[in-house]
């Protein structure tokens, strides 16, 4: 997809290959094995300068938009999928403060996140109203120049590690809507903020998704990102194609690995009795056939997806939508057949395709899910309100 990316692009992408091959590749066993905050990564990708990767340019950072997102997320993620995990809810967040940054937001978040300084995530999932990402049970209150939040978020990746959380509430204005809500910065520290038990996934295990508890937590006035009770332009507008863009990414990401320590398996598996390799098999080649190619669509639905994205194209959002539905079951697909193809060796106990798997297994829950997201595309294409 190289003909996708502009020069200042291709170099950014050059940074996240060395760091992933230098730190975060030799570390993704042990971060998945012991559950592990991907710490080295997210340190090695601050010190290269891609913490500011949609941070605008005259605040000291690269100004990038959604392929820009996909070609560095899916780099981090072919080394390990925790990390590319921890850097694209990094992104996220990052790309819905600067959508509507005062100026006094700018200073505090987004000049220390170009700087690598300053690490970010999003905390919107709540278990009450599960998938349904868009609503929010979390209550605000408005005492002195303060809100005071309530409420419990499940799953907020990096929680524990990052800086700062981009928090989804329902809004304080008693004539609200249901559905309405209002979205808070919480830094880390804040008094009434604590974390409940750490993470312990099936896959995707190196990220601290875990949940935040708000106990009147107190926020000042000023981390309100637009206009309180106007945020559902956020969710469509930015959450929706960063959040669906970065998935995707790193989704990809594990199929492509998959798919490539086949190749590299039936190459090397040679039968002693006949000196055959595996690779020398037509039934499992017509299966790396098939897998291949599926990867190929998936890649190049992803790329197109992210260029109509950036390019403001009207049909972008069906393609940005099923770009993650796809991915998803791509991503299971793959490595399912991966580990067929590959036999004993792939199922030992913490095996890298083994791994692949439980990781690529996250990829249709998290929300919005495949299943929503098809309905959402359907919507779309047939020119229905997609809620
Ligand atoms: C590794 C990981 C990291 C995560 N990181 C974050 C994060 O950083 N921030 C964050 O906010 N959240 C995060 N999440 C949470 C995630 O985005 C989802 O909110 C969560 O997984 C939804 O789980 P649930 O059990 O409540 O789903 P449920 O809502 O109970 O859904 C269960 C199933 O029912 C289906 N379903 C439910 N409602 C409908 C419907 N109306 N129509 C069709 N199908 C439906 C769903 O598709 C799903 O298959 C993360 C999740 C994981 C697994």
């Amino acid at each position: 997809m190289d003909h996708m990316l502009t020069s200042r692009l291709r170099a950014l992408r050059d940074v996240a290959e060395t760091v992933a091959a230098d730190v975060i590749a030799p570390a993704a066993e042990a971060v998945d094995r012991e559950a592990a905050w991907p710490e080295r990564s997210m340190r090695a990708l601050a010190e290269a300068g891609l913490l500011g990767l949609h941070v605008p340019r005259r605040l000291g950072g690269e100004g990038q938009g959604l392929v820009g997102l996909v070609a560095i997320t899916e780099t981090i993620g072919n080394a390990c999928s925790s990390s590319a995990l921890c850097f694209a809810m990094h992104c996220v967040g990052t790309a819905v403060i600067a959508s509507k940054a005062t100026l006094e937001q700018q200073e505090r978040y987004l000049e220390p996140i170009a700087a690598g300084a300053h690490v970010t995530s999003l905390s919107l999932s709540e278990s009450g109203v599960g998938s349904h990402v868009y609503l929010s049970e979390t209550t605000l209150r408005r005492e002195g120049g303060n809100f005071l939040v309530d409420g419990v978020k499940q799953f907020v990746t990096s929680g524990g590690h990052a800086d700062s959380y981009v928090v989804s509430t329902m809004s304080s204005a008693v004539e609200a809507e249901p559905g309405e809500f209002s979205c808070l910065i919480v830094d880390a520290g804040t008094p009434g903020l604590s974390w409940l038990a750490p993470w312990q996934g099936l896959g995707m295990r190196g990220n601290s998704s875990r949940a935040m508890k708000l106990d009147g937590a107190r926020v000042p006035y000023e981390n309100l990102l637009g206009d309180e009770g106007d945020q559902v332009w956020y969710v469509f507008d930015v959450v929706v194609p960063y959040f669906l863009m970065a998935m995707s990414a790193t989704y990809l990401s594990i199929a492509r690995t998959a798919l490539s320590l086949a190749m590299q398996h039936l190459r090397d598996r040679r039968f002693s009795h006949s000196g055959e390799t595996l690779a020398d098999i037509p039934i499992l080649q017509h299966e790396l056939a098939g897998m291949w190619v599926a990867v190929e669509k998936t890649r190049a639905l992803v790329y197109e997806a992210a260029r109509l994205g950036d390019a403001g194209d009207v049909d972008a959002l069906p393609a940005i939508l099923m770009s993650k539905a796809d991915v998803a079951e791509t991503a299971t697909r793959v490595t399912n057949d991966a580990m067929t193809l590959c036999g004993g060796m792939a199922y030992r106990e913490n095996a890298h395709l083994a791994r692949l798997l439980r990781d690529a297994r996250a990829s249709h829950v998290m929300a919005p899910t495949t299943h929503m997201l098809k309905q959402w595309a359907a919507r779309s294409l047939l020119g229905q309100p997609l809620l």
